[in-house]
């Protein structure tokens, strides 16, 4: 997708890669499909075990549905109960755990004992790099070279994937990871060189509030990205007004990263061109409208 409107403020051409019109609603289907596919006959039989409460539980569970295999997913028993519902129209098994007294992980890892299932981590894997970065594949492919390419950060899956695409296609063009300013940990591992672990940070951006890099994405985003940059929930709100109004897109508010920083960038970006990844588009309707009416500055 392009805009005039955005192409005239910052004097740049900005090509959209929406993921949010994705299968299940974000880019993590790519990831989930491509490490599912990369499994061989006798692990495919025995199936696959993920743990989350977002997107990559969807884009498992739609991934091994679509390959004919078992998933599970463990989830907090007090998950939306939207996801859950659409997590398990997708024919996953779901295991809940309380998330104040249980350790998910430790859950996960058990079960895949157990059952000789597959843990298929949402970022810290190669396969899973791999299938996020068809999306700037795609992108770059499409509308030709780069200057600077605009990526949302998490735990770094989609970030380093996106890198490396870019190296293999647009070897010029500048890649920017860009995080939530409460959860700046991807900014301060960048710069440091080690990877840096936080608290649960505060703030709307629900797909981005990791508490630490992925060991494979960080080797990727240190050697290959330009800079990891930060924003703040109330620029996340303005672009998902902006996505709304004037090019009719909803889109979640960890997907509004990238933007929002191409729109801070401002005139810096004149005269190039820039690729952004809209990460997803999966948000309540009734969140999506409180959030979208609130004052600037109240963001929660
Ligand atoms: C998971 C997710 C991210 C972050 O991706 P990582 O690979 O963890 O960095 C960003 N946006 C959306 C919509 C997501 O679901």
């Amino acid at each position: 997708m392009t805009s005039r409107t955005v192409d005239a403020q910052l004097g740049a051409e900005v090509y959209f890669k929406c993921e949010n019109f994705q299968r299940m609603g974000a880019f993590k289907f790519r990831g989930a499909f491509n490490a599912l596919s990369c499994l061989d006959a006798e692990a495919r039989a025995r199936g696959v075990i993920a743990f989350s409460s977002g997107n990559h539980a969807q884009a498992v569970a739609l991934s091994a549905r679509l390959l004919g295999m078992a998933s599970t997913i463990v989830m907090p028993e007090d998950a939306p109960l939207t996801k859950m519902e659409a997590t398990r129209a997708y024919g996953a098994h779901i295991v809940t755990y309380n998330r104040y007294r249980e350790d998910r992980e430790e859950i996960a890892r058990r079960l895949a004992t157990e059952r000789g299932l597959c843990v298929i981590p949402p970022y810290d894997h190669p396969d899973v790099i791999a299938g996020q970065g068809t999306a700037a594949m795609e992108l770059i492919k499409e509308v030709g070279s780069l200057d600077r390419l605009y990526v949302c950060l998490g735990g770094g899956g989609l970030l380093a994937g996106s890198a490396l695409a870019a190296k293999a296609l647009a070897p010029r063009c500048k890649v920017y990871g860009v995080e939530p300013q409460a959860g700046n940990d991807g900014q301060q591992s960048f710069r440091t060189g080690s990877i840096v672990r936080i608290k649960v940070p505060d703030t709307i951006a629900d797909g981005a509030q990791t508490l630490s890099l992925g060991r494979y994405p960080f080797e990727i985003i240190r050697r290959d990205v330009t800079d990891v940059l930060t924003v703040s929930d109330p620029a996340l709100i303005a672009g998902m007004r902006f996505f709304a109004e004037r090019m009719k897109m909803i889109v979640e508010p960890t997907g509004c990263l990238a933007f929002a920083a191409v729109r801070a960038a401002g005139q810096q970006l004149a005269g190039q061109r820039v690729g952004v990844i809209v990460s997803g588009g999966n948000v309540d309707l009734e969140r999506f409208a409180a959030l979208i009416s609130k004052p600037a500055g109240q963001a929660r």
